[in-house]
């Protein structure tokens, strides 16, 4: 029999959200002096290394540190994946981050240096402008230069209803003699009557004039200090070197894209589209965004792929690279050597070096509190205290997988919040790394080997 789905189960099924061990992350919850915000909203505690990749942001904002390398080195779950996520956050969405793990560039598919190639131009973003068509509904900004009056620019920014030129021209023209009179001033919102030229103060938009970058669409009106009013529309796209590159590398490039199936791709594609990119900057049709690349779990990486990273690394196009590792001395991949994290110690000198350091009991407590609230999940006071004793024998990941099993063992019986019992259970449940392990060494005999 075909199963049939009533609406109101497919709509129940649609609000399920899924919570990402991360989800909690929304940034480094640093102000502007790099102190933590209070209260915090889902970082908790590891200052020195959180401050540290704060001063990281504010010179990759200042655009001063491209191809730099940093290393965040600390044990297990001390919250390094999670400060690299939170720095995304605090990026934003115009610089481009990309996370790789070092394990995921061995595949029969390219080679591993092809695939960090890779993930290096995912990580540079190349704003385009180009000029188009205007259209309805646009924002447009109206720039007066009153430089031959020996004062600064005034912008404005007003939404097209119209596509008509005839029309745009005429009533950038009176928000142009508005803006001049001091009727309105910038950042105002303002409404034009067509027929009238009455202009109407609806508000402030709050972006004063100097803030107005070339993002998104806009239409330039410019006022020239002859007193000509000239039109110029400009729309930037933000994509990334690679998608430039698989564009450029294939036929079916655009669509490979999204198959994910990229191939390798040819050195001299990408010489080609380096110089092109490199014309366009120079005409100032193009700007360059150096991003950034988080590599997990770098003691994966072999000797080649250290020699790879030193010399891309050189490169004007590097972004700026992010690694994480929980190793302590251990062997160099492909060597005999062992080196700190595996990482070959002319390469570690290049690094600059953040450490994690291990979490007090009361920072374990407010980190699973916050996960709780992340997924919805109602504790009795006393099981945060259990939770947080196993978070502290066992590890933090343990105790945070345990969260969502206890609170299913809580409404198998029925009940919303979860109790001692409940953890209880699940412990006995589901094993620890410690006690697996245990339990390996007591049972080996019955294993396959
Ligand atoms: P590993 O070396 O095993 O990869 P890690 O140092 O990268 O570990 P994370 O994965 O960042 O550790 O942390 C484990 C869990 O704890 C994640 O769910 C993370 O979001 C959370 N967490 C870690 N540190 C913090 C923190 N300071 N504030 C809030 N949540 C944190």
């Amino acid at each position: 029999m075909d199963t049939v789905i009533s609406t109101a189960q497919t709509r129940d099924i649609s609000r399920l959200e899924r919570t990402g061990v991360h989800s909690h992350i929304s940034g480094l919850d640093l102000n502007d002096k790099l102190e933590p915000k209070s209260p915090s909203q889902g970082m908790v505690g590891q200052l020195k290394a959180r401050r540290a990749a704060g001063v990281i942001i504010k010179i990759i904002k200042q655009g001063k540190i491209a191809g730099r390398s940093i290393l965040m080195a600390g044990a297990p779950g001390t919250g390094k994946t999670a400060i690299a996520m939170g720095m995304a956050q605090d990026l934003g969405q115009d610089v481009p981050f990309t996370t790789l793990s070092a394990s995921e560039i061995f595949s029969l598919e390219m080679s591993k240096t092809e695939a960090l190639m890779q993930a290096f131009r995912r990580s540079i973003g190349v704003r385009i402008k180009e000029e188009t068509e205007i259209i309805e509904g646009e924002v447009v900004e109206i720039q007066v230069d009153r430089s031959a009056a020996g004062a600064g620019p005034k912008t404005g920014k007003m939404t097209l209803k119209t596509t008509d030129m005839e029309t745009i021209y005429d009533l950038g023209q009176k928000m142009i003699d508005a803006l001049v009179k001091e009727k309105v001033s910038a950042g105002d919102i303002i409404q034009i009557d067509k027929a009238t030229g009455r202009i109407t103060k609806l508000g402030r938009s709050y972006t004063r004039a100097r803030d107005f970058d070339a993002t998104g669409s806009n239409v330039k009106f410019v006022r020239c200090p002859e007193g000509e009013l000239q039109q110029r529309k400009e729309v930037v796209h933000t994509v990334s070197l690679h998608e430039i590159d698989v564009i450029n590398s294939r036929q079916q490039g655009f669509l490979a894209l999204f198959s994910g199936d990229t191939g390798e791709i040819k050195p001299e594609v990408r010489e080609q589209i380096n110089q092109k990119i490199a014309e366009w900057r120079e005409e100032g049709k193009a700007e360059i965004v150096p991003g950034v690349l988080f590599i997990d779990e770098i003691h994966m990486l072999d000797i080649e792929c250290f020699s790879f990273l030193n010399r891309a690394l050189e490169d004007s196009l590097a972004p700026v690279v992010i690694m994480a590792s929980n190793r302590g001395v251990t062997r160099i991949r492909g060597t005999n050597y062992r080196s700190p994290h595996g990482v070959p110690i002319d390469f570690l000198d290049r690094l600059l070096i953040i450490s994690t350091q291990p979490y007090s009991e009361a920072e374990i407590n407010e980190i699973l509190r916050i996960r709780c609230q992340e997924e919805d999940v109602e504790m009795a006071e006393d099981s945060f205290g259990v939770l947080t004793k196993v978070a502290v024998e066992t590890s933090l990941r343990y105790a945070m997988h345990l969260i969502s099993t206890a609170h299913l063992a809580a409404n198998k019986r029925k009940a919303s919040k979860v109790e001692v019992a409940d953890i209880n259970r699940v412990y006995s449940l589901f094993l620890d790394q410690g006690r697996s392990v245990q339990y390996l060494k007591e049972y080996q005999d019955q294993y396959l080997y």
